[in-house]
């Protein structure tokens, strides 16, 4: 990660100085770095250079218009799992041609929407929600593409609640109904039948899962080829890890050319839908120590963000490395510090047991937060979301500015008095 590396003991992004940027734009301050972005979509593409693919990067991971902007430029696609993320996309400047449409519970002005604007395919969860695709293609004397999402039912040993390719979650349709379903959708006359997927689950730390459910689906295709049934890809989803810890997940490199060497011989076009492993690395926190608190038993660094600005640790129990922003001017000896947000409630917190060497006003950087971080805050407390910026080389922008408390008040209202 060598957008983010410190020179002379002072956090640089790129070519800045993260301090100086926290300064211009206060905090908390999600910061992105458009090199690690690039460099995130670029370890996908390089591996992928001679087989026909589409990386559709999932956008509910960072769908900040400067960021999805930027990987439309490089050629991505998009994953998407509602029409406000379609919206981005367009906004962004992606190709609609490029888009996929995942998600448990599409609604028909959402599917109609998708119609409307040629998204590339729908990924179908469901017999009754194909039923519907059918209806609302009907409609609009058009011919909806279709790819089943099935339920490979593999363990993808990450959390729970990130963990999707199982009999007892909710996404996808059982790999063993499958075929039913194919045929069924062969009979409909405003679908058209290109593809099958999966997405097993999220934050995967070992290739075994992924070539295990992709047997299964190359399995289902080969049943489908002798139903007269032929498919145009192959949706192996998203879910590759990141190493926000101890974790040593294979590289983007090792997971493709193993699923490349399954798919040899084969005339279907790869289709990958990755989000934490671009977008993770590429983006820090940045937050302020307000207080600093000790009683008997512990020390507890107070700090500016809390869990409505970063929820994965209170919800997940995630891991993300904190460092200080500055290593100068801090002789004291490392404390262990709970570092703690100023929301009302225990689970507020970004991390326990750090040690660090700090005082109050210091800056600290939560690290490898590009996905599943801004877009999961929430106003909670009342608090204002923060701030985003990307850097690019020497120069830093404001992707989006921070709330103001008359934006998060203008939709309310009080009763009319009597
Ligand atoms: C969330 C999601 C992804 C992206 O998962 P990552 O773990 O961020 O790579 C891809 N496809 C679908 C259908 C998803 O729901």
């Amino acid at each position: 990660m060598d957008w983010f590396s410190y020179i002379n003991g002072e956090l640089m992004a790129e070519r800045l100085s993260v301090s100086a940027i926290a300064e211009q734009f206060d905090t908390p301050l999600y910061l992105y770095s458009k090199a690690g972005l690039q460099a995130g979509l670029e370890a996908y593409q390089q591996p992928l250079k001679h087989y026909p693919h589409l990386i559709c990067y999932a956008v509910k991971a960072n769908s900040n218009l400067a960021v999805l902007n930027v990987l439309a430029k490089l050629g991505a696609g998009f994953d998407i799992v509602s029409v406000g993320e379609l919206e981005r996309v367009l906004a962004a400047g992606g190709d609609p041609a490029r888009v996929v449409f995942s998600g448990v519970g599409k609604q028909m002005h959402e599917i109609k929407r998708g119609l409307e604007v040629g998204i590339r395919c729908f990924n179908v969860e469901s017999e009754t929600e194909l039923e519907r695709i059918q209806v609302c293609a009907e409609q609009m004397g058009k011919k909806a593409p279709i790819s089943l999402r099935v339920n490979p039912d593999v363990d993808a040993q990450t959390h729970p609640y990130i963990s999707t390719g199982l009999k007892e979650n909710k996404f996808g349709i059982d790999i063993i109904e499958a075929e039913a379903v194919y045929k069924k959708a062969l009979t409909m006359a405003n679908i058209h039948i290109i593809g099958v997927g999966c997405h097993i689950g999220s934050q995967l730390t070992t290739r075994e899962p992924f070539i295990d459910a992709l047997d299964r689906l190359l399995a289902l295709t080969d049943n489908l080829k002798a139903l007269g049934i032929t498919l145009e890809h192959v949706d192996i989803g998203g879910g590759l890890g990141v190493r926000y810890h101890t974790e040593t997940p294979p590289s983007p490199e090792s997971y493709l050319s193993a699923v490349i060497e399954k798919l040899k011989g084969r005339d279907l076009t790869l289709i990958i839908e990755p989000g934490r492993s671009i977008a993770a690395p590429a983006g820090l926190l940045l937050t302020r120590v307000e207080l600093i608190k000790k009683n008997d038993h512990k020390a507890f660094a107070v700090v500016d963000a809390g869990m409505n600005d970063q929820l994965r640790p209170s919800m997940y129990g995630a891991w993300h490395d904190i460092t200080a922003v500055s290593l100068n001017g801090s002789e004291s000896a490392p404390v262990v510090y709970d570092v703690v947000g100023p929301i009302c409630e225990t689970g507020d917190f970004l991390g326990k047991e750090r040690s660090l060497q700090i005082k109050e006003g210091d800056l600290l950087a939560l690290r490898c937060v590009g996905a599943y971080g801004f877009v999961m805050s929430s106003n909670y407390n009342t608090r204002n979301r923060a701030a985003e910026v990307m850097v690019d080389g020497e120069q830093v922008y404001e992707v989006r500015r921070r709330e103001t408390i008359a934006e998060q008040l203008a939709p309310e209202s009080l009763l009319p008095t009597s």
